[in-house]
């Protein structure tokens, strides 16, 4: 049988050593095996000593001071801005915005483009598997303006059901937002053919990229997506700090969200005139030591490559959906390894995945996700309360897959009772 893995190749194990946390911790009496990646990622040194050196060194406001040190951050803070750029391929630095986080960036687009292009009977697509950021903003927007939010569904696998997005897209549809790969399931999204059909029927698409950035390489104009977002601490990164993508013509249009200090370019008694892009989204005391992280983080990423990543985490999912196939009452959700990236959740009928979680993190030093992942419609849809999650990093190996499957089999010979074995079938 071929394998979307045959010509791929790992990672050097060596490569381990950049991450201090990895061997700093023990638990259980095991070395960490930390596959809580989705969540959010561990820093290597490189990212870490360009925090150090920011704060030792650098370190003041941006874009104010006329001294050293505010100029000193203020370029690596704009160089950041221009990694991120290149990073995704945007066509112009000022459509890069920094934000909080990937929920920052789709609250600031409902608010901002939301509430002053949408209106009664207009309608926003989103989809059955969206984390709660990319579902909450939208809820919260179409009940202010009136305009009604429908969901893509999925099919029986756990992949987006093209032929019902077909039906739903519509000239009412006014805009398309879309995870490309689910934290939940791992499916990897057509976003090519969502937005070439979207834009066919006259409908903006925003891409919730969290899960796919960090892993794979991204051409957002390839995609011609109009708004993208994501996290820096999915991708090596520090939190607090994330990115919108617009294009230049939408974000020139859109209203500011937040209003204050830098994002303006004068204010009066009565009112005030907003400043040019990016500014005009980054009101206050931007993430500058977040961002300036992230930069190095994206430097890190781009050395070791992101094609070579992406070959990595295919070859780990793949030896974990099939390991975990083998085991009597599991049900993994969503698809085959070839319609998913490197993630695996999965349930068991008769065990609670915090009980999973425990066992695993207790006994054999491994870290996984245990809840509904901010996935609960998802959840419910799949007819289970919770699920457990491994999701993997460029510095997870082989011998990691084998400890969580060991793992899982001592908990389920924990729990179940004797002489009955049951396999469900996977959804
Ligand atoms: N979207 C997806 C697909 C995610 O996985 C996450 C985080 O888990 C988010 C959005 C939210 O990201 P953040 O918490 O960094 O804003």
């Amino acid at each position: 049988m071929s394998t979307v893995t045959e010509n791929a190749a790992l990672l050097p194990a060596s490569l381990r050593e950049d991450f201090p946390i990895l061997t700093n911790n023990v638990l259980g009496g095991q070395p960490l095996v930390f596959l809580d990646n989705a969540a959010s990622t561990q820093r290597p040194r490189q990212v870490i000593d360009a925090l150090s050196q920011v704060y030792e060194r650098d370190y003041a406001n941006v874009h104010r001071g006329i001294h050293t040190l505010s100029e000193r951050s203020t370029e690596q803070f704009e160089l950041a801005r221009e990694k991120v750029r290149a990073f995704i391929n945007a066509e112009h630095a000022h459509e890069v915005i920094f934000t909080q986080g990937t929920t920052a960036s789709i609250n600031l687009v409902a608010r901002s483009w939301g509430e002053t292009n949408l209106k009664a009977g207009d309608e926003v697509l989103t989809t059955v598997m969206e984390h709660h950021s990319n579902l909450v903003p939208w809820q919260q927007v179409c009940q202010r303006t009136g305009a009604v939010l429908r969901h893509v569904p999925l099919t029986e696998d756990g992949r987006l059901d093209m032929a019902a997005f077909d039906l739903l897209l519509s000239e009412k549809t006014k805009l398309v937002a879309v995870v490309s790969v689910s934290n939940t399931l791992g499916t990897v999204n057509p976003i090519d053919e969502i937005v070439k059909k979207s834009h066919d029927a006259g409908a903006l698409v925003l891409v919730d990229a969290a899960q796919s950035v960090p892993h794979t390489t991204t051409d957002v104009r390839h995609w011609d997506a109009d708004f993208m977002a994501f996290s820096g601490h999915k991708m090596l990164g520090p939190s607090g700090v994330g990115i919108l993508y617009g294009k230049e013509a939408l974000l020139d249009e859109m209203p500011p969200f937040l209003g204050g200090g830098s994002m303006i370019n004068e204010v009066r008694l009565d009112g005030f005139t907003p400043a040019a892009l990016p500014a005009k989204f980054e009101a206050g005391t931007p993430p500058i030591t977040p961002a300036i992280g992230m930069s190095a983080a994206i430097d890190y990423l781009n050395r070791v490559g992101l094609e070579a990543i992406h070959q990595h985490e295919q070859i780990l999912v793949e030896q974990a959906h099939a390991a975990l196939s083998q085991i009597d009452g599991l049900q993994i959700l969503g698809p085959a390894p070839e319609h998913r990236a490197g993630l695996v959740s999965f349930a068991f009928d008769r065990i609670h995945a915090h009980e999973f979680a425990q066992v695993l993190n207790d006994r054999y030093g491994v870290a996984v996700r245990a809840g509904h992942h901010c996935t609960q419609p998802l959840h419910k849809l799949l007819g289970i309360a919770a699920s457990t999650r491994a999701s993997f990093y460029l510095y997870n190996r082989p011998e990691d897959v084998d400890r969580l499957v060991e793992g899982i089999a001592e908990v389920q010979q924990m729990f179940a009772p004797k002489g009955r074995k049951r396999r469900r079938k996977p959804q």
